[in-house]
């Protein structure tokens, strides 16, 4: 499909759809447009994402908290005077790392280093995270542990189309990007999609019709499922004996680790029959080129990722994966769904706590060098690793930590585990800067709120889940009175005396990027604004070259794994379960997720009017046994009671839920936010909460 207008992508999830926006009277006309991911299509979020940049609460002037404890405007000068002198003070009489700055995966790649090096450089301190720490940290940790790389699907999406088999977990991709099922497509015609989801959601439902099979595991057990998978390959010889002895290290212990978890155990464990277990692990390997099948897929999605196994869980993933021979072989492979825009960017330009651009690490001189020669600072200057994102929220109000938070691209007052708990220690800040487009709920407890440009207002470049540099266009002109955030660090650092430049133009902050990524593992060293806009669709790694242009990197994985030995690494993980008790007699697990109408914490979604209309609240999901246990009517009040909070939302009774668990989605604030409930308890590894599985106790009838 062709269309006209100005070529740019969606301004939400990692699909990054491609779109065409025509200036219009009041805003943007949007319309798809051909793109390898989406083929012209748009889900419901995509067509009508031009109401945000209209919506009548749209920031248009800075906002002050003034002595009355209400926000009231200021101008631009006056805004950032202030915060530059209380962040000149807070740095004076409590040290650097008391000032924070927490980012968000939706950024551009530009903010992203941008706010790297401002936290950095600018300000000095180590404790800067965002909101990637909630999505993909727990994939990143695993992938880069297992297979020395951490880059979302290591191959194009539209790889998918010639599988026989795709194993999908925790991903209800059919709500949260829509154009990818048709990726599914040739693994559904040959029944080998399988679905590992608590609920049968609207991507458990592509498989009936004997399209493959659908798999329902006990909340928190998906890593029970996968070292069964496990047990079965090895056991029945099913494993790439040739690959597996080629290109990976550590099948002993693993062989060892799995060995106790035969498809009959299992079941006791995560409730899926011994028999699927079964069925499903051969029909994997039968897909697998190895057997003569046309190639097989496993693929994680945050359902089995944010839980404090949740690296563990991926881990497993890659390792069924790899015993199968499919990583780095075309038309087969290990991938995970990135959710967030710019989900995959976000992780590879430093603005996690311990990564500097080119995703090196912060501890690693002689990355510390490189960078701080792209910076024109001493590297001894640049700080060490800071606090991964909860650790960094719970440390508000403790001895020695932040007294000063910057957020930029996040709500983290809807968004965050454990979330009136964030919310008290937000209040408790000495100051609070938030910058965004609307007022979102975290912008409404800022001392300072600055309003910033989005999406069709600004240039700039995003990184697909498929690890493609993508050009975001510049449309409209942003209402007066906003700014872009490139300016207000510039306009900060100028303020507190920063060494550095800190450009404002995309394309000059890209070119810097792409130097300070050079060598790097994101290596973006051989692409620029210039070279994008030409049409290529260019796959980091991409480096620069001293003669023809580098042509960017679709696959990775085909010849070597980038680890020391050229080889991945099959790593034993062990299974604990989720941390919050459930009760033994009468369990109920709390899983929650999103709806095709909504995105992230709904901040932008919400102020659509049509998304708005259709999804107005939230609900609390539970099936019909359990609604007869308790006595909840069908859309009458249901109470849910757990450890961190409790909260009152209208039933829905539905056989697609498992008997054992009720589910929620996450996109709303205040007292409707199912994070008032979901556990803080992170990942060892990674710093992933565990935001999927928590206990608890659902009564009928309104609040008391
Ligand atoms: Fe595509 Fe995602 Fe945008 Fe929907 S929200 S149009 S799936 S990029």
């Amino acid at each position: 499909m062709t269309a006209s207008g100005v070529s740019t992508h969606c301004p939400y999830c990692a699909l990054q759809c491609a779109q065409a926006l025509t200036p219009v009277a009041g805003g943007v006309e949007v319309d798809g447009r051909d793109f390898p991911t989406n083929r012209g299509g748009l889900c419901r979020k995509g067509w009508t994402s031009a109401a945000v940049l209209r919506a009548p609460d749209r920031l248009t002037t800075p906002l002050v908290r003034g002595t009355d404890g209400a926000l009231r405007p200021a101008s631009w000068e006056e805004a950032l005077d202030l915060v530059a002198e209380r962040l000149l003070r807070t740095r004076q009489v409590h040290g650097a790392d008391a000032v924070a700055v927490f980012g968000g995966g939706g950024l551009t790649n530009e903010k992203a280093y941008q706010l790297g090096k401002f936290a950095r450089v600018a300000l000095g301190t180590a404790n800067i995270d965002y909101n990637g720490r909630f999505c993909m940290s727990s994939a990143a940790a695993a992938a880069n542990r297992s297979l020395g790389l951490d880059r979302g699907l290591p191959f194009p999406l539209a790889d998918l189309g010639g599988a026989g088999a795709v194993l999908l977990l925790g991903s209800n991709l059919a709500e949260t990007m829509p154009p990818a099922v048709q990726h599914l497509a040739g693994a559904r015609a040959r029944g080998g999609l399988v679905v590992v989801d608590p609920r049968r959601s609207a991507t458990a439902r592509l498989v009936e019709g004997g399209q493959g099979l659908h798999l329902q595991p006990v909340p928190g057990t998906d890593l029970v499922v996968l070292l069964a998978l496990l047990h079965v390959v090895l056991a029945e010889g099913l494993a790439d004996a040739a690959y597996v002895q080629e290109r990976t290290s550590g099948l002993a212990d693993v062989q060892r680790s799995v060995a106790a978890w035969w498809p009959e155990r299992a079941e006791r464990e995560c409730g899926v029959p011994a028999g699927l277990l079964r069925r499903t692990a051969r029909l994997l390997a039968a897909a697998s080129p190895t057997h003569g099948g046309p190639g097989a897929y496993v693929l994680t999605g945050r359902g089995v990722e944010q839980s404090s196994q949740g690296t563990a869980t991926v881990t497993a993933a890659i390792n069924l994966a790899l015993a199968l021979g499919l990583p780095g072989r075309v038309g087969s492979g290990y991938g995970a769904l990135t959710g967030q825009g710019n989900g995959q960017g976000g992780r590879e330009h430093g603005q996690k706590a311990d990564q500097l651009p080119g995703y090196r690490m912060v501890d690693d001189p002689a990355a510390r060098a490189h960078v701080a020669a792209v910076w024109g600072v001493a590297p001894e200057s640049l700080p060490g690793k800071g606090l991964p994102a909860v650790e960094l929220l719970r440390s508000i109000g403790t001895d020695g930590g932040p007294r000063a938070l910057l957020v930029h691209g996040s709500n983290l007052a809807v968004s965050a585990p454990n979330v009136d708990e964030v919310r008290r220690r937000l209040r408790g800040l000495d100051l609070l800067v938030v910058c965004d487009f609307v007022p979102s709920e975290t912008a409404q407890l800022a001392d300072v709120v600055l309003p910033v440009t989005q999406w069709a207002e600004e240039e700039g470049t995003l990184t697909s889940l498929e690890g493609r540099v993508i050009r975001r266009r510049k449309v409209l002109d942003p209402p007066d009175g906003v700014r872009s955030e490139l300016w207000v660090w510039s306009e900060l650092a100028r303020r507190l005396g920063s060494p550095g430049v800190f450009d404002t133009d995309p394309a000059a902050v890209f070119d810097e990027l792409a130097r300070a990524s050079a060598g790097g593992r994101a290596d973006y060293s051989g692409l620029s604004h210039e070279r994008l806009d030409t049409g290529e669709a260019l796959h980091w790694p991409c480096p620069a070259t001293s003669g023809a242009p580098h042509p960017g990197t679709p696959r990775v994985f085909t010849d070597r794994f980038p680890t020391p030995d050229g080889r991945a690494r099959l790593v034993p993980v062990d299974h604990h379960g989720p941390l919050d008790d459930v009760r033994p007699d009468a369990p109920v697990y709390l899983v929650t997720g999103r709806v095709l109408q909504h995105y992230q914490s709904g901040a932008q979604t919400r102020r659509v009017p049509e998304l708005a209309a259709e999804v107005p609240q939230p609900w609390v999901e539970l099936h019909p046994l359990l609604a007869l246990r308790l006595g909840v009517e069908d859309a009458a009040p249901v109470r849910l009671t757990g450890r961190r909070g409790r909260l009152t939302a209208a039933a829905r009774v539905t056989d697609t839920i498992r008997p054992d668990t009720v589910f929620m989605p996450f996109h709303w604030g205040g007292a409707e936010s199912v994070n008032l409930l979901t556990n803080d308890a992170t990942d060892p590894v990674s710093g992933m909460p565990e935001f999927k599985v928590c206990a608890v106790d659902v009564q009928a009838g309104a609040p008391r």
